[in-house]
């Protein structure tokens, strides 16, 4: 077998050793020059994987990394280096093929005249660039870190760790930052270091820096003097605001800015501008208007064979792949949850999910069972996708090639390839909508006097509904972060337009906080949906909190499985426990209002009373031509609980939210 090899200076490998073994070895002094040290044989190291010998003097470690990749580094780096955990310039010589059977002595590699070894100052003035990672977590299909390595002496592939979105916020409801729940960051560290790994055997590393992500950037900048700054183009309103500032420090600083449209199928920019400046307001009309991915006609580019190494960092503190632990949530005790994150998980997960051409050709949402927990009924890649470990224009290209070697498949919007066009629907429509993520100021939203009623959404939120579908659905996202598309529809139905009648931004807030797959523009664009706001309006169909889930698991094993307070009950009784009669409720040890929550609201009067509230609203909605201001809102708010209290059976059949003792 035939390895190339490489001398690189700089570059620390994680996991190294101190090893004993004997044999020649190099290391450059001060002037850049080589001094051999004693005899070491290739054949001895290429078996070796990451090992560290120091020489006498103890002022260079060399680092020898030989994995199963087509390449092998070696590393010489000052020892002090390892101390100050900084990382001195790299230098790349020429490359060199060997036998791996050859017992050629080390020093062949190293005799062989590299100019710029020699002139330390000249190879850190070389051509570099920054590849800022922040979703698109991954190599295939990664336009910007192509890019970014074309023509470069030198990569520095950054992720920069936000406090804001990765460390502990007590205040939260529930364990995890202010902005993300634990779930989500671990998964996002997973697949940071999946990443790292990756860049690793490419020749390459992460560069984990931490701080507020703006500035960070530009500090390194101004430190690295690199000639390119490259990362994925992201729509979310809080990238189109860092990135702004981004790129105006880059372009004053002369830097070349290339910032490509990977993270979806299409530029939604694109779509607007087809559509007259306006996003499309239905599936069918953006489906026209989107046409075929102009990508889509020649093959993406899914490997690199390497990467150029990376550069002088500076002063700029770096540091690995953080733990759980190391961001400070202790030892904080974390569920088993069957989604690990990073690319390789999303490549082996899609291979799973596309090896069944047959099951990929028939795909048909919303057929489907919300229930089925051990094997989902659908891929679960939107984690993945969300954080860009999977290329979406990837997944597309897969699925096209399934469809090819298949007699018949489903179509959009029922089929797989389908469900992505969904998600560039929501992308195209969000990033066109001002205030898509609001009721106010938002045109394409209903305006509706939702209630507000913090015990009934801390019940629904805490699983406390006494409804076990509901609360199952809950227990799933609180520990999985992941639930089915169908099961998704019935907590958001029941929280806002099915029974609660409340509001679809309190809804929208505890998903964005808990789902791994949280994802700004389909999170907000599925709430206006589910919650009658905006591209559904057929607020008579509601999902019973009893009857559906029932369709697909008369046995309540999933209740079962997510609440095992309820794991005795009958099956006849285990979607309404509180009919149970107290004898059963006793032999399944679980009294209703003692170890499981009384019905919040009874489900027959309470979707009667929303519905009743959303014609009213609709019906102001149209006479107003959706122009409603707070006061038109206050107004029908008074009057819709005037009506209430003419009714007042409905209200005694609001129940006192259970808690549990
Ligand atoms: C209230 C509510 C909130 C939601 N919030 C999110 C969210 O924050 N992030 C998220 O990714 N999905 C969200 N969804 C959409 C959908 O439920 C998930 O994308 C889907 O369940 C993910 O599972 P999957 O990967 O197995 O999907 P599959 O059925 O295997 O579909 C493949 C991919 O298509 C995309 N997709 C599927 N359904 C939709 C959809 N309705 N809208 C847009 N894209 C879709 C996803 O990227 C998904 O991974 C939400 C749905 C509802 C009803």
């Amino acid at each position: 077998m035939v390895e190339r090899f490489h001398l690189v200076m700089g570059s620390m490998h994680e996991r190294v050793e101190r090893c004993g073994v004997d044999g020649e070895y190099h290391r450059v002094d001060h002037d850049g020059n080589h001094v051999r040290k004693r005899e070491m044989h290739i054949s001895l190291i290429v078996n070796i994987d990451f090992d560290v010998i120091s020489d006498e003097d103890d002022d260079v470690v060399l680092a020898l990394s030989s994995t199963k990749s087509t390449s092998t580094l070696l590393i010489l780096y000052p020892k002090s280096s390892l101390a100050s955990q900084r990382h001195p310039i790299q230098f790349k010589a020429p490359s060199l093929t060997f036998s791996r059977c050859d017992a050629m002595q080390l020093s062949l590699c190293l005799s062989k005249p590299a100019q710029h070894l020699k002139n330390p100052i000249m190879a850190a003035s070389g051509s570099g660039s920054i590849m800022w990672f922040r979703k698109g977590l991954r190599i295939h299909d990664n336009p910007a870190l192509d890019y970014a390595s074309k023509g470069s002496d030198f990569v520095y592939p950054v992720f920069v760790i936000d406090p804001h979105y990765m460390e502990p916020d007590p205040k939260a409801f529930s364990p995890g930052s202010r902005l993300a729940g634990l779930n989500r960051i671990r998964f996002l560290l997973e697949s940071l270091v999946d990443l790292d790994t990756s860049l690793k055997k490419l020749g390459s590393r992460l560069l984990i820096l931490k701080g507020e992500p703006g500035q960070v950037l530009i500090r390194c900048l101004k430190e690295w003097g690199v000639k390119k700054l490259c990362f994925e183009y992201d729509t979310d309103p809080h990238y189109q605001a860092l990135d702004i500032r981004v790129k105006e420090y880059a372009s004053a600083a002369g830097i070349e800015v290339f910032s490509p449209v990977s993270h979806t199928l299409f530029n939604p920019a694109d779509i607007i501008q087809r559509n007259g400046g306006k996003p499309p307001l239905t599936y069918q009309s953006f489906l026209k208007l989107a046409g075929q991915p102009s990508w889509a006609s020649s093959p993406l580019l899914t490997s690199i064979s390497s990467l150029p190494p990376v550069g002088d960092v500076g002063s700029c503190e770096i540091s690995e792949v953080p733990t759980i632990k190391d961001l400070g949530y202790g030892d904080i005790e974390q569920e088993w949850i069957p989604f690990r994150g990073g690319e390789s998980e999303a490549l082996k997960r899609l291979k799973e999910s596309i090896s069944d051409k047959e099951w990929v050709a028939n795909f048909e949402k919303p057929k489907g069972n919300p229930s089925a927990f051990v094997k989902p009924a659908t891929t679960v890649l939107s984690p993945y996708l969300k954080f860009g470990c999977l290329s979406s224009r990837y997944f597309y290209q897969c699925l096209q090639d399934v469809y090819k070697n298949v007699q018949k498949h489903t179509s959009p919007p029922v089929s797989l390839a389908g469900q992505l066009l969904w998600r560039d629907f929501f992308y195209t429509v969000a990033f066109g909508t001002p205030n898509f993520d609001r009721m106010e100021g938002n045109k394409l939203c209903k305006q509706i006097p939702w209630n507000d009623d913090d015990e009934l959404l801390a019940a629904w939120r805490e699983a406390r509904t006494g409804y076990p579908w509901i609360d199952a659905i809950m227990v799933q996202l609180r520990k999985w972060g992941w639930m089915h598309h169908l099961a998704r529809h019935s907590v958001a139905c029941f929280l806002t337009r099915g029974d609660l009648f409340l509001h679809w931004e309190r809804g929208r807030d505890v998903f964005e906080r808990l789902l791994i797959d949280s994802d700004w523009a389909i999170n907000n664009g599925n709430w206006l949906w589910l919650s009658c706001s905006s591209f559904f309006y057929q607020y008579n169909r509601i999902y019973s909190p009893i009857s559906f889930g029932k369709k697909y698991d008369p046995n309540g094993d999933y209740i079962r499985h997510f609440l095992p307070v309820l794991k005795d009950m009958p099956k006849e009784y285990i979607y309404e426990p509180w009919t149970a009669p107290p004898g059963i409720q006793r032999k399944a040890k679980c009294i209703i209002g003692r170890d499981y929550p009384k019905p919040v609201v009874y489900h027959d009067s309470a979707s009667k009373e929303c519905k009743r509230k959303l014609a009213e609203a609709y019906a102001l909605n149209q006479k107003l031509n959706g122009q409603l201001s707070q006061e038109d809102l206050d107004n029908l708010r008074r009057k819709l609980e005037q009506d209430e209290d003419i009714e007042p059976k409905i209200r005694r059949q609001r129940q006192k939210v259970g808690h549990l003792t």
